[in-house]
């Protein structure tokens, strides 16, 4: 690890305002020396190593626990062969001893009672817990049918919840998250290119040569590879182009720090466009083989120059020039990166898709340095009895 990549990871965990001064960069992003050292003494074979996974959050990277021979978990550290964490977690998921360990951690059902006159809980088992909250589903289900049970689910483990939602008959099931947090850019790239960003994102940060944060703020939001590979690029040489009106971290370690007027993203990326298309600096042979509707783009972002989106988003037409120049220099390696928790404006998909669209004119889609196609395995599905059917569809309504 060079001097700058140590740097800026501690950047980025200081931003979290979670770190004595003291704290080395590394261990911020669970080194291995722990287990190292004990190696190094030959008392690991005390530990047994567990394989795990962080649940922290939805990055989901693999780990392993180190047990002692007291059942007690010492350590949690990245699993080296997960792409998610490149063996090393982020200081939340570092710090999943202390949550386990943690006083106030629920371990038991919980049911509601009243005392005096007071709510509180006592303490049940899980099979009392289990045997309440399904005579209760039995209740209503007979009362008002199954449908009128909801669930408001998100993650991972919400799909274990909608499976029994459905068993159960019914699916009235929501994910807020997807209106929230994600759902206009993957409309805005699915409108583009016909596919889905998904989570985590497809984006070949490590081999790029152009990286442009347009309101997605990686060191701050500690998307574990992410960072880690956002790192690596700027040891690489990379152009870091952030558009944020804050000097947030990513900004502080960028080429180009553009302090955009708020809310007005999407003159800037019609201006860049315009600069793209006119000045001719766009992957020809790329647009050539996969666009349609090119020649009614360059008609539509002809109106759009730098000129007239000074005026709207404060960032000077010589800025904007070049700062398309160098994403078009770094083409096809460059990412326009589709952000998470887009819900901003209300405009908020053609902002995506803006997005989009700056990708494809850079042919950056499917390229090395741009955006890689997942590749998945197929599980086949758990073999379960019918599902019931619910008598209430809202689609139908
Ligand atoms: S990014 Fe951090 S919190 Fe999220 S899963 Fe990975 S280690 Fe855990």
């Amino acid at each position: 690890m060079t001097t700058s990549r140590r740097k800026f990871i501690k950047i980025s965990a200081l931003g979290l305002g979670a770190v004595a001064a003291s704290t080395t960069a590394i261990n911020m992003f669970g080194s291995n020396s722990y287990i190292d050292e004990l190696v190094k003494k030959n008392v690991s074979k005390k530990f047994k190593r567990t394989a795990t996974y962080c649940e922290v959050c939805f990055w989901k990277c693999a780990a392993w626990t180190y047990t002692n021979e007291d059942g007690e978990i010492k350590k949690i550290i990245g699993n080296d062969n997960d792409p998610h964490c490149y063996g090393r977690l982020c200081p939340r998921g570092t710090g999943g001893v202390g949550m386990y360990n943690d006083e106030d951690r629920l371990k038991t059902p919980l049911i509601r009672i009243t005392v005096n006159g007071e709510d509180t809980f006592r303490k049940a088992s899980w099979d009392e817990a289990l045997d309440l909250i399904a005579s209760k589903f039995k209740d209503i289900k007979e009362t008002y049918g199954a449908e009128s049970v909801a669930l408001i689910k998100h993650g991972a483990p919400g799909s274990h919840f909608e499976h029994l939602f459905k068993a159960f008959g019914s699916d009235t099931i929501a994910e807020p998250a997807y209106a929230q947090c994600r759902g206009p850019r993957e409309t805005g790239f699915s409108l583009t290119f016909g596919s889905w960003i998904g989570s985590p994102e497809p984006t070949d940060i490590r081999d790029t040569k152009c990286l442009v944060l347009i309101g997605s703020h990686i060191g701050e939001n500690m998307h574990n590879s992410q960072v880690q590979e956002m790192s690596d690029a700027i040891d690489n040489g990379a152009t870091i182009i952030t558009v944020d009106p804050r000097l947030s971290t990513a900004a502080s370690k960028s080429k180009f720090w553009l302090a955009i007027k708020p809310a007005t993203d999407i003159a800037l990326m019609l201006s860049w466009m315009n600069v793209i298309i006119e000045e001719g600096i766009y992957d020809k042979e790329y647009i050539n083989k996969y666009a349609t509707g090119f020649d009614e783009l360059k008609k539509h972002v002809s109106q759009f120059t730098p000129e007239w989106a000074y005026g709207i988003t404060t960032i000077k037409p010589e800025v904007i020039r070049e700062t398309a120049r160098a994403m078009a220099h770094a083409a096809p390696s460059v990412i326009i990166h589709p952000g998470r928790h887009v819900v901003w404006y209300g405009d908020d998909s053609q902002r995506a898709r803006a997005m989009a669209i700056l990708n494809a004119l850079l042919g950056s889609w499917g390229r090395r340095g741009g955006f890689y196609f997942k590749e998945a395995i197929k599980v086949p599905d758990f073999p379960a009895p019918p599902l019931a059917l619910p008598k209430f569809e809202a689609r139908k309504v």
